[in-house]
């Protein structure tokens, strides 16, 4: 494995030490051993990468080369990375304590597949378009947005990063990234890629740090955008900051995502899948089906099949691959989310499975929980809980598990288990949120992605995340304009 401990910070492209002396240390949640450790991000960090970002998009050559070029260095990155996905996911399970399987997949291979995708896209997408309009031919260009600001969480550093930094770096933008200080090390690995590539000065920086290094950034006037992802409620603020400045914003944030399982369903094909939707990553997933919909008839034998297929969860050492669930990211969160199966059982829910004390003696560890005997109104059916605990909710008919999956203030994802695909894309129709599956539930990169209501304004991945990163520019013209 690489280095654990980093002195220095990735200012526009190159290591110079940090204002302060303040430090972040990664606690391992399996062992609570010290990890490793990076230089804390502060506001006078932030400025100087700004600044570096700013006279690298102003003056410099990165947003007037080809986009051709700009796809090359990528290249160069995505080969470096490929080398090394192996050891990055090892390292992410180490800070965050996601499973192995799924950081090697779920996460350093997702975030490798991101820059080939971005790149793809890059070379389809009408950078330059000709129009006939209403006086003559039009210019339609496609301009970089500017400096970005992006902001993520620890839950999927790596593979949260990279639809946010690729195609704005293809789009000729500086970006400053900041990812959370549960997670700094992964991103200096990253950032010591970048630094092989040779950008030109100014056009990357890696600024790990908390709360503070982000608000700095999102102030900043010479940021030109803020592409965010995170919980609604940072989400708000932000966009509350940008909104002041008129600074472009893209939100990608929480979810509580209702799973409807109709009459229909092939109920041990729908929990063998559910399995994945709904606590993959130990349930931090944005995306997670974690409100079950049943109706009365089919109640107690997907109660039983859930039981059965949580029960037999294999609980530990998230270095182990036949780990399913490991510990969560920190104790503030373990304790959160025994705080939520708490307020369950207060609130009356049944736990059919599950509990409040912790699976293990050492480390951040939580039980897989079941819920039965729940309405929609229980804050475990309405808050995002953020670790293995799922809800089940009865439905009379259709329209009420339609009712009861759109009472919410999220939008994020949503699923639908049926026999007839058909019907499926129905009831598809009517739920308010940006992803859908039928009989499934994957994020599908090459297609757009992103929430409705409170989960998000804007979307990544395909031309959709591409397109997050441009401005339009349209130009009139009394005379024909050459060809593109
Ligand atoms: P969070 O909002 O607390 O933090 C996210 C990031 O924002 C971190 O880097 C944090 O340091 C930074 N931050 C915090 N306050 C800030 C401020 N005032 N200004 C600027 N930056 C600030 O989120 P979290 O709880 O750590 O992450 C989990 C959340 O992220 C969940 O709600 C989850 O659903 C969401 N999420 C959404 C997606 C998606 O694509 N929609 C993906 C993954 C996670």
């Amino acid at each position: 494995m690489r280095a654990l401990r980093y002195d220095e910070l990735f200012i526009g492209g190159r290591w110079q030490p940090p204002a302060t002396d303040e430090r972040i240390s990664v606690i391992s949640p399996h062992t609570e051993q010290p990890v490793g450790e990076t230089p804390a991000a502060s506001p006078a960090d932030v400025d100087r990468a700004v600044q570096a970002a700013r006279r690298a998009f102003d003056d410099g050559p990165w947003p007037r080369m080809g986009v051709d070029e700009r796809i090359a260095k990528v290249e160069k990155l995505a080969a470096l990375y490929a080398a090394h996905t192996d050891e990055i996911a090892d390292l992410i399970t180490a800070e965050m304590g996601s499973p192995r399987s799924f950081s090697r997949m779920g996460q350093a291979v997702g975030a490798l597949a991101q820059m080939h995708l971005n790149i793809a896209v890059a070379r389809e997408y009408p950078w330059v378009e000709r129009r006939k309009g209403l006086f003559g031919d039009v210019q339609v260009r496609r301009a970089p947005v500017g400096v970005v600001g992006a902001i993520v969480p620890w839950n999927v550093p790596q593979f949260l990063i990279m639809p946010k930094m690729i195609p704005a770096l293809i789009a000729g933008c500086a970006v400053v990234v900041k990812p959370a200080p549960e997670t700094p090390i992964d991103a200096m690995w990253l950032a010591e890629m970048l630094a092989e590539i040779d950008l030109p000065e100014g056009v990357v920086s890696i600024l790990p740090g908390g709360r503070e290094a982000g608000e700095s950034l999102v102030r900043h006037p010479g940021v030109d955008k803020i592409s965010f992802t995170g919980s609604s409620a940072t989400g708000r603020h932000i966009a509350a900051v940008c909104g002041e400045q008129l600074k472009r914003v893209s939100l990608e944030l929480g979810g509580k995502s209702a799973a409807i399982i109709l009459d229909d369903a092939d109920i041990d094909r729908t929990v063998a899948h559910l399995k994945t939707a709904s606590l993959m990553n130990n349930g931090q997933a944005c995306v997670a089906q974690t409100r079950i919909l049943v109706s009365e008839r089919r109640h107690d034998d997907v109660v039983d099949a859930l039981a059965d297929m949580m029960a037999g969860l294999q609980v530990g050492n998230p270095a182990d691959d036949a780990t399913d669930i490991g510990p969560l990211v920190a104790r503030r969160q373990q304790q959160r989310v025994q705080g939520y199966i708490q307020c369950g059982i207060d609130e009356g829910a049944r736990m059919v499975l599950g509990g409040t004390d912790s699976p293990a003696q050492n480390g951040w560890y939580v039980r897989p929980t079941l819920f039965t005997g729940a309405t929609n109104a229980m804050r475990i059916a309405r808050e995002e809980i953020f670790g293995p605990v799922l809800t089940v909710l009865p439905y009379t008919d259709e329209r009420d598990a339609v009712r009861i999956a759109n009472d919410t203030e999220y939008g994020l994802a949503g699923s639908v288990w049926t026999s007839d695909v058909a019907h499926g894309l129905q009831i598809a129709a009517q739920i308010r949120t940006g992803t859908y599956g039928i009989n499934m539930y994957n994020l599908d990169t090459t297609m757009p992605f992103g929430g409705f209501k409170q989960s998000g304004i804007g979307r990544e991945f395909g031309a959709e995340g591409l397109s997050e990163y441009v401005e339009l520019q349209t130009t009139v013209s009394a005379d024909p304009l050459p060809p593109v």
